[in-house]
This record gives structure tokens, sequence and C-alpha cells, in this order.
């Protein structure tokens, strides 16, 4: 029996994906099928390049704005969830009330589908300098750190804000905050990335993060994966 990490019921753990595929085999279903059930996967309908809601045209209208911009290089996206109430409360809880605990919960819903990703590279979207201050940890590795190993090569420049707290408009004219760290000599040319980050809203961070490594890195492939989109 366990205790449902969201609504404290107690209820019977299930064999899952967790305990087979987890690095920590300790790790067990932490959140009951009543909360799980709260949080809804992205329908199969959704934009190809982005996982968004699609508009009329191919893409979402989102991707329909990037590719003013990016032409054929709009950056590939994979998310799991669409960003509804339950979980919109679950990230305030996790992010602007620093609830650590919570990251377990993240764990398990991005866990089977994650497994499903093979890359050389798994690159965190870092936290900005005063976030990881405030919170004392850092959002995203948290989340992904004991999934895959993580190589942090972005850094992020501070004293830019939190995108978190900018409407859309600010959000899609914030400037380029991301950095590759000098320190990092290891050869991925050519190799696969994937971008990790909790969510995908306008797609500006992602967008970010791969131009700042697509620069020092121009033969990478380089796509992302978000829980919520
Ligand atoms: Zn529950
Ligand atoms: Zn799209």
């Amino acid at each position: 029996m366990k205790k449902c990490l969201l609504c404290g019921q107690v209820f019977v753990a299930k064999v899952t994906f967790v305990e087979l595929f987890s690095w920590n085999k300790q790790e067990a279903q932490c959140i009951c099928c009543n909360c799980q059930s709260k949080y809804m996967r992205i329908p199969d309908k959704h934009c190809p390049i982005c996982f968004g809601k699609l508009s009329q045209d191919k893409f979402c209208s989102d991707c329909i704005k990037w590719q003013k911009i990016y032409g054929q290089k709009l950056l590939k996206n994979h998310s799991i969830y669409l960003y509804n109430r339950a979980f919109h409360d679950l990230m305030v809880n996790y992010k602007r009330y620093g609830d650590y605990a919570l990251h377990k919960v993240l764990q398990e819903l991005c866990l089977e589908d994650l497994a499903k990703f093979k890359a050389d590279l798994y690159v965190p979207v870092p936290t900005s300098p005063e976030h990881l201050a405030q919170r004392q940890f850092d959002t995203v590795s948290s989340i992904y750190g004991s999934l895959v190993s993580l190589t942090p090569v972005l850094g992020k420049k501070a004293g830019l804000g939190a995108q978190g707290e900018k409407n859309r408009a600010e959000r899609l004219r914030s400037a380029q905050s991301f950095f590759v760290k000098k320190n990092f000599t290891i050869n991925f040319q050519k190799c696969k990335i994937l971008l990790l980050d909790d969510i995908y809203t306008t797609g500006r961070t992602l967008y970010h993060a791969r131009d700042a490594l697509a620069e020092v890195f121009p033969n990478a492939k380089i796509s992302s994966f978000t829980l919520c989109r």
C-alpha cells in the first residue's frame, strides 16, 4: 500500500514501467489513478512540429509564426500533456512554491514517454541564477536527472526575468539569454541532442536554447521534449 503524494489517499501501487525501468529500483508509483487521470494527454491530432493545437493549417499558430523567422529550421518538439488546470496547479506548487517533492510526480508522468527517445546528449534548459538561489533546486534537472544522464552544457544569463512572469507578447519579444558554457570540450558536432524542459508555451525559450546550441554545434541534430504543451 502507498499513500498518494498529491491527495493522500492510500492506494495499491501497480508494478509499473517505473519499477521495471527506473534507474532507481526503489522508485514506485507515487500518485493514485484518480490523480493521474486529471492529467490529460495531448490528443493524437496535434501539430506535427510541436504537439500544439492544430489550427486550420497543417501546423499550429505558433509554428506558423516560427516558420516566418526560421523557415525550414523549425524545432521538432515532443510534449505529453495538455496544460490544463490540474497541470497548472501542479506546476505552481512545484515552481512558485518550490515543493521539491513534486519532482517525483513529474518524473512518473514522463518516464514512459522519455524512454522512447534515444539521444546522445540530454541537455536541460537551465533555470536563471536568481530562481536557482530562490528555490535551491533546478526545476528541470530535478525532473529528468535521475531518468537520463544529463549534460548541462547550457547556461542562463542573470538579470533577465523569468518567462513565467511575462505575458505572451513579452515572452515572444524576450532576448536570447542562453549561452554554451565554455568548459565543455566534448566532441558532439554530429550527435543527436534532446533539449529537456517542463512546459512549451510559445516556444521562445526552446528556440533560444536550440539557437545557442546550434551556433556552437552547427551539425548537431537538435529536438526537444517537454511535459506540457
Ligand atoms: Zn491521489
Ligand atoms: Zn506547432
